[in-house]
């Protein structure tokens, strides 16, 4: 007896017929020999292929029509099963796309029995509301900027005596308010150069420097409020290892500056921050490595994202943008780097940033 029946076949052939016609994401199926098995009418609007068209090559060649940028080739040998599929963007026509290459394997994973799904998904709305958003808190953080500024000089002006004597009860309050100013003066400076670098208009200017010699002038300038809280630094570098690399020395130094406020931040009282630099091919690698608060499992996904903060952070440091992160990455990247972490609640974390050295710098160059 057939393990399916005809009529259970239809059946379920009624079922997937109803999800992928009615589906608004854009599906293809390619065998081995790159040969069009199915193609559904989503896909078939946005590659604008009349409701027939069924050759391979005419629906490939529409495909390479409408996302020039994408080299088909590449992806589909690149589709590998079980592995995480890259997203690629592609824009056209003013409308925006996810395009996935996912391997999908019909049995025991021979190649003959290997197809690629190509994914493709409008995310035009969502694109529109994320500038829509970017524009918003450009505007916002560009009008509060002058007040913010205004106010901090009539603040210091008080404080300094310009306007007369001052009690000191008075002196503390305008203190604690000429500190909650600067505060919002640096939110507002983070939430334009997160914007700067969303846009693609941060803009960079390299030199040669030693790494090295970063690493330990940022180490001085946090090694004040590492000892008000009691917390232990210690730096392990190879001697005579100046890294030098082909960097912005201002970025690099704000990414390395945000990584060690952060483990200072995040760490009790009397516990230990171990930064190292070791090479790591081509690269050198810098790992910040604390035995602080750590980061939730469930929230580490969100962590490099703009504004995350996560529930054990807040509760121990209310203040606090959620934006240092998602620029280190962006600044890290762009030179040609990786940044990441590992983390366990209660443990502690560790952040690790790989710069291309100079040696390498032909090879990897900035990417805007
Ligand atoms: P902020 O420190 O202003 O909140 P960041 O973007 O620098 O913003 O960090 C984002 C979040 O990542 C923090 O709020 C915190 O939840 C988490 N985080 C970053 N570094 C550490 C660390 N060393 N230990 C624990 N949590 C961290």
């Amino acid at each position: 007896m057939p393990l399916f029946s005809a009529r259970k076949f239809q059946v379920e052939k009624a079922k997937l017929d109803i999800v992928t016609e009615n589906m608004r994401e854009g599906a293809i199926v390619l065998n081995a020999k790159r040969e069009v098995l199915f193609i559904n009418p989503a896909a078939r609007v946005m590659l604008e292929l009349g409701r027939t068209e069924a050759k391979s090559a005419a629906i490939l060649i529409a495909f390479q029509k409408k996302f020039p940028s994408v080299d088909l080739n590449r992806c589909v040998i690149g589709a590998k099963p079980k592995e995480s599929q890259e997203v690629l963007s592609a824009e056209s026509d003013s409308s925006f796309y996810e395009i996935r290459f996912c391997c999908v394997s019909g049995d025991g994973g021979s190649d003959k029995n290997q197809y690629v799904l190509i994914w493709m998904e409008d995310v035009t709305e969502t694109k529109i509301l994320e500038r829509r958003k970017s524009e918003f808190v450009s505007v916002v953080a560009h009008q509060l900027r002058t007040p913010l500024s205004g106010l901090k000089w009539t603040l210091h002006m008080l404080i300094s005596g310009d306007f007369g004597n001052l009690t000191d009860e008075q002196r503390t309050f305008l203190m604690k308010s000429y500190e909650n100013n600067e505060r919002m003066i640096t939110l507002v400076n983070d939430m334009l150069a997160a914007d700067r670098i969303e846009s693609g208009r941060m803009k960079y200017t390299l030199m040669r420097i030693s790494v090295r010699d970063l690493v330990e002038n940022v180490l001085f300038e946090v090694f004040p409020s590492a000892q008000r809280r009691k917390i232990k630094i210690d730096f392990q570098c190879p001697p005579k290892e100046n890294f030098p690399a082909f960097v912005d020395p201002s970025k690099i130094r704000a990414v390395l500056q945000n990584l060690l406020e952060n483990s200072v931040k995040y760490t009790m009282k009397g516990g230990t921050v171990l930064i190292k630099m070791e090479a790591s091919g081509t690269d050198v690698k810098i790992t910040i490595k604390d035995n602080g608060i750590g980061i939730p499992k469930e929230q580490q996904a969100q962590i490099f994202t703009r504004f995350f903060r996560a529930g054990n952070a807040v509760k121990m440091e209310p203040s606090g943008s959620g934006l240092g992160l998602y620029m280190v990455k962006k600044i890290v990247e762009q030179h040609g780097g990786k940044c990441w972490f590992t983390s366990e609640e209660k443990k502690g974390s560790a952040f690790y940033v790989t710069i291309p050295t100079v040696a390498q710098e032909n090879n990897k160059k900035i990417t805007l």
